[in-house]
């Protein structure tokens, strides 16, 4: 059963059974006294009212019984109604017990302590002010009990050689108080911090089962994701196995071996991409800092992609700010960042678009925008284009390779740096990306 953290204990099922063990406790003490009455009747010659004890005794049985029904066959509707449930118990057991004090001498009697068991039980079970409710009707009960019969309001019985005087039945009702309070809040401050542990050991659990899920859905995902490259592979390898034995076909085998260098690389990306990935979760990767003056950095970074886009008839759209400003980078991280957006810029828009680059600085904060021309992202897709493997069909059908883990790490990159990625865009109409991250203040 899955622990609920609202609650005091693991489970409801362990109120319960505490709820079961309570109840076992008192056939325990109920049988005890049943056996021991007849010896005390036999060694000593206390004046005490056995046959009322007997009542009381056999009111007991009858009133576990009924617990013992209620908890067997009731359900209860909630928590509450449970914690209700021994709360009734708790506070019976109390009444009963000075009555049975009272019946076996009162104050002068030092099973008077009886009380401390359903006192040490309430603590145990109950948290924030109620085992000291308990603890307080039990003070009052006896002290009522001990005043009326000092008084002779009641009936009084002896063990001892007569009625005790008024020094006594106070200095025992002092001691009876400290040690109930002590204990209740000895038990009480030992149980708040169990609960606490036990608390903040569920809760890793729930982390660990969640992060075991998580490996799991990762690594089934990662067998997957690699198959299909793999497969690719493999085919294109069977065939040029066969090409190498029939004449005149030297071009297929390059074209061949060209789309298998292709798949080797999606693979290398993948496998590059998850170990960064990993390592960015885990936050295992180093940071390496530096001074750098952005708009130029930015610009060496654009050189990078001319070819690129012109290879794919692409306009590509820088459009720096004249600012000479130096901020600390993050260098090989942000590269990842501004690598990811922009190729895929390039990649998702078809011949003839076009790519425009904002980089900024403001006041406190710098970051870039990316906005193409190119196939879009449905509503939809956009909230989950961040989550590793994910590939839009669109995507899919513009261009074939793609790991599904770039956008994944971008976002895990930002967020280290706590900044921001909006993405805004309209399906066959464009898309824009806008990264903004604080700016790191000292080396
Ligand atoms: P990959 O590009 O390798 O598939 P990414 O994690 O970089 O993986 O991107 C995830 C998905 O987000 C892409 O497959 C695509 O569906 C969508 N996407 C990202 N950038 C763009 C873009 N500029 N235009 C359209 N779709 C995009």
């Amino acid at each position: 059963m899955k622990p609920d953290l609202t609650l005091p204990f693991h489970t409801i099922g362990s109120l319960k059974s505490r709820i079961g063990w309570f109840i076992n406790m008192r056939w325990i003490v109920t049988f005890i006294m049943l056996a021991s009455i007849p010896v005390s009747q036999k060694i000593f010659q206390f004046q005490i009212a056995y046959f009322k004890i007997y009542n009381l005794i056999s009111l007991l049985l009858c009133l576990n019984i009924g617990y013992f029904f209620l908890y067997k066959y009731f359900k209860f509707k909630n928590f509450k109604q449970e914690l209700i449930f021994t709360e009734i118990q708790v506070i019976f057991d109390l009444v009963i017990i000075s009555f049975l004090v009272h019946y076996i001498g009162g104050i002068t009697n030092p099973f008077f302590f009886f009380y401390i068991i359903p006192i040490t039980i309430s603590s145990i079970l109950f948290q924030k002010k109620l085992p000291y409710f308990n603890a307080l009707v039990a003070i009052c009960l006896l002290s009522c009990w001990s005043f009326l019969e000092y008084f002779n309001k009641v009936e009084i019985y002896y063990i001892g050689a007569g009625k005790p005087s008024f020094a006594l039945v106070s200095t025992s009702l002092i001691a009876f108080l400290f040690l109930v309070i002590a204990t209740t809040y000895v038990i009480d401050d030992f149980i708040s911090k169990y609960r606490s542990i036990k608390s903040m050991m569920d809760q890793k659990n729930i982390l660990l089962e969640k992060t075991m899920h998580e490996n799991d859905k990762m690594f089934r995902f990662t067998a997957h994701e690699l198959k299909s490259p793999l497969t690719t592979l493999r085919s294109i390898l069977g065939v040029v196995e066969l090409l190498f034995t029939q004449k005149n076909s030297r071009e297929k085998i390059q074209d061949m071996l060209k789309r298998a260098e292709k798949r080797s690389d999606q693979i290398l990306d993948m496998v590059n991409d998850m170990i960064d990935l990993t390592h960015y979760k885990q936050g295992k990767k180093e940071i390496s800092l530096k001074y750098v003056k952005y708009m130029d950095w930015f610009k060496n970074r654009i050189d990078s992609f001319v070819v690129l886009a012109n290879n794919e008839n692409i306009t590509l759209n820088f459009k720096p700010t004249k600012s000479r400003e130096e901020i600390i980078l993050d260098i090989p991280s942000i590269e990842k960042v501004v690598n990811n957006l922009i190729s895929n810029a390039i990649r998702y828009t078809p011949a003839g678009g076009e790519v425009e680059i904002t980089p900024f600085i403001k006041k406190n904060q710098f970051g870039f925008s990316v906005k193409d021309t190119g196939i879009g992202i449905s509503q939809e897709d956009q909230e989950k284009i961040f989550s590793d493997f994910f590939r839009s069909k669109n995507a899919k059908q513009k261009s074939q390779l793609g790991t599904g883990l770039g956008l994944s790490l971008v976002k895990q990159i930002v967020n280290k740096y706590n900044g921001n990625i909006v993405v805004e865009s309209e399906l066959n109409k464009g898309s824009k990306f806008t990264v903004t991250i604080p700016k790191i203040e000292y080396l």
